[in-house]
């Protein structure tokens, strides 16, 4: 999540900067393409930021679980996995103090969310690969800020112990907890503080994959000197999502240039899509286009960041644009045919490129 105007409100500001989007309308196919099946059969598919928005008071010990069919959601869906993550300092609880007992909660409320629904966590991509082959979605765990860390860095082998296998540095608040700083906060540190490079080494150490969103240039710069394994940014606007109009104002921190992007990609990362900034699907997959004109087919991804129980905030991974007929993946991989993808750039967009670099950053722990 971020703590940036909503869709609509981006709307808004992108109205009064000069009119309606920029894509002519056109009315959906009339028959599905039969393609489309085949394909999402066909491909390990990961959306690389996805939330389980549950409140506090749901994620409390004595709380009794939420009745989520996840399994049901994921299949609707098509996706073989969602990077699931929780914010510490989310919008329920934007003061948040508390980090480490709150991962600690939603940790557990993820074993029993995971336990009913007899799923688990992929811990290697031979997991992905196996919950593909058995037609079974599967979860990555992962958290949005490594707030749970405070000053302790043994947490995280902690966390990696219980799944955890990707992790995003930053969210929103970036004071509590000193690693970097946030696109979202004030620029305290200009960029990564020596515990959050410490933090960075122990995840190549361990294995796990970083996820650089919400982190200002500055941070991502140094991160991708710091680590030896490339990153993702899960979820990110970028200048060019606007159809060549300009951004907002105030966002210049928010979105990635192209050449920032270039910077991520040359380091072999991936930057996920991000839906905030889009009207309609349609919208959405033309700045997956824009995004693979500027920065090459084996760096862009999916990274919604909806939320595939439709529990509250975010929207409902499965209809999240007005516009997207049917479950996430299976509208999205019918509508970059529309717009003229290949099924193989399809497959690399929609995990392929995941599965690359979570394969390097989960490769074998280096002690
Ligand atoms: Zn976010």
């Amino acid at each position: 999540m971020n703590g940036k105007p909503a869709r609509r409100k981006v709307l808004t500001m992108l109205a009064g900067a000069g009119g309606s989007l920029w894509l002519p309308r056109h009315a959906p196919a009339a028959q599905p393409d039969p393609r489309v099946a085949q394909i999402v059969a066909g491909m390990i598919a990961v959306d690389m930021h996805n939330h389980l928005t549950i409140a506090t008071k749901d994620m409390a010990a004595s709380a009794a679980l939420p009745d989520i069919d996840l399994v049901a959601h994921l299949t609707r869906s098509g996706f073989t996995a969602i990077c699931q993550t929780y914010s510490l300092d989310g919008a329920d609880n934007p003061n948040a103090t508390d980090f480490y007992p709150r991962w600690l909660r939603a940790l557990a409320f993820q074993d029993a969310l995971l336990a009913r629904n007899h799923m688990r966590r992929a811990l290697s991509v031979a997991d992905l690969q196996a919950a593909h082959a058995r037609n079974e979605p599967i979860i990555v765990q992962t958290v949005e800020g490594a707030l749970f860390l405070e000053s302790r860095l043994e947490r995280l082998e902690e966390a990696y112990t219980r799944g955890l296998r990707n992790l995003q540095l930053i969210h929103d608040h970036d004071a509590a907890v000193r690693m970097g700083d946030s696109t979202t906060g004030v620029d305290h540190h200009k960029g990564l503080t020596p515990f959050g490079r410490q933090v960075l080494t122990e995840c190549d150490r361990l294995g796990i994959l970083v996820d650089l969103a919400h982190c200002t240039f500055p941070t991502v710069s140094a991160a991708l000197k710091a680590v030896s394994r490339p990153p993702i940014v899960s979820h990110a606007g970028m200048t060019i999502d606007f159809g060549g109009r300009p951004p907002p104002t105030g966002w210049d921190k928010v979105l990635l240039t192209a050449e920032q992007a270039r910077a991520i990609a040359e380091a072999g990362g991936v930057i996920g899509v991000w839906y905030r900034l889009f009207d309609t699907f349609r919208d959405y997959v033309a700045a997956i286009r824009a995004r693979v004109d500027a920065i090459g087919i084996d760096h862009v991804g999916i990274g919604t960041d909806s939320d595939m129980t439709a529990s509250f905030i975010l929207p409902y991974s499965n209809q999240i644009w007005a516009d997207q007929n049917g479950g996430l993946l299976h509208a999205l991989v019918a509508e970059m045919l529309r717009q003229g993808f290949t099924p193989e750039e399809v497959a690399k967009i929609c995990g392929g490129n995941y599965c690359r670099v979570f394969a390097q950053a989960t490769a074998g722990r280096t002690s």
